[in-house]
């Protein structure tokens, strides 16, 4: 043993899906959206001039901190701004999570929070999901340090009504409730509107889904002033310049337009509850999937082998070789013909399988 290696911080770090690059290929494993950001984006990027890349940006994030808040009718104050909903996470737990009490979290969710918490040395329990992959609010009820849970959660999809998310609320309001609403957009209703009434409540949110900008790294937090004001103190003792010209610049651009990402929503929505019909025929089982992606498993054929079988056709999905995971595939909702090339392989599998 080297005499430094027992001085140093060593951690199990998360692992993103692949990045396959190369024609034809198939993308059903990171959440992405199949569709490109609105028209607007892309003619801001093409307008953006290089010149302007000589100076910082503006590290208040000023204005689209201030167009997220028109958007969603809250002060500019309750907006923070970070790379990704990953960094506004991190940042979420380094400025609230500092207690010696575990925070909760669910066992099956985003494997993100236990690599945080074990990263920043924060005490941590998970509560088990029931047998139908459910949050049980009730779990929540216990003495903790903090909460987070995403709603929709992943990789289920399944989603919590606001009701349900309002009870856990309504029993942990000594410590910061983060609601991680990634998923939120296609097809869940908002934490935000429960702001008014717990002001420790933290709504994160993302444009690498809904908003189809994964690429351009942006996420961001809504919560009461103090908690937003917190944030703000720990970004700033990390980094003034999290958010780079581009993603501030083209980051207003998708929130201008309405319309776009309102469409393209729902044309995955549509394109989900298709899939659910199609996989159901074939012999799936799922949660009933309020996300971008549905958790499937098949009654005869191997999760494991499957994801391989498609990959070697240059179709991606997730498999994540954990207990009560292991025969799930985790697919992304792609495009009507992403979907329809999916499918037909799946049927000429099962049929060999048969
Ligand atoms: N939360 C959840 C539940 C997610 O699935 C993801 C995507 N991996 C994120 C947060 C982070 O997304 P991003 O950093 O791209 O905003």
């Amino acid at each position: 043993m080297k005499p430094w290696e027992d001085k140093i911080r060593r951690v199990v770090p998360y692992v993103p899906g692949e990045q396959p690059k190369g024609q034809g290929i198939i993308k059903l494993n990171t959440n992405e959206n199949p569709y490109p950001p609105a028209p607007g984006v892309r003619k801001a990027l093409e307008e953006l001039r290089t010149e302007e890349l000589r100076k910082y940006p503006d590290p208040t994030v000023k204005t689209l901190a201030g167009c997220l808040a028109d958007y969603y009718k809250v002060e500019p104050d309750q907006v923070f701004v970070g790379v990704g909903s990953d960094d506004v996470l991190a940042m979420a737990f380094l400025a609230f999570f500092n207690s010696e009490k575990p925070i909760l979290f669910p066992d099956i969710s985003y494997s993100f929070y236990k690599v945080w918490a074990e990263l920043f040395g924060i005490p941590y329990e998970t509560a088990p999901l029931d047998e139908a992959f459910l949050i049980r609010p009730e779990d929540y009820y216990r003495e903790n340090g903090g909460v987070i849970f995403p709603n929709p959660n992943a990789p289920t999809g399944l989603l919590m009504d606001l009701k349900q998310v309002e009870d856990v609320l309504a029993h942990n309001q000594d410590v910061i409730v983060i609601v991680d609403e990634a998923y939120i957009d296609f097809g869940g209703k908002s934490a935000l509107e429960l702001l008014e009434k717990y002001e420790n409540l933290l709504v994160v949110q993302t444009f690498s889904k809904a908003r189809s900008m994964a690429g351009m790294r942006i996420g961001f937090a809504v919560g009461s002033r103090e908690l937003i004001r917190i944030l703000q103190d720990v970004k700033y003792s990390f980094n003034s310049y999290t958010m780079n010209l581009p993603s501030l610049v083209l980051g207003v651009e998708a929130v201008r337009d309405d319309a776009y990402f309102r469409e393209t929503i729902g044309r995955i929505v549509d394109t989900r509850e298709k899939a659910k019909e199609r996989l159901k025929r074939l012999g799936f089982s799922f949660p009933d999937s309020m996300s971008n992606f549905i958790f499937a498993s098949h009654e005869k054929a191997s999760a494991s082998e499957l994801f391989e079988a498609l990959k070697g056709q240059g179709i991606y999905v997730r498999y994540f070789n954990q207990p009560r995971l292991e025969n799930y595939l985790r697919i992304t909702i792609g495009t009507d013909e992403e979907m329809e090339k999916l499918f037909s392989f799946l049927e000429c599998y099962l049929k060999d399988m048969a």
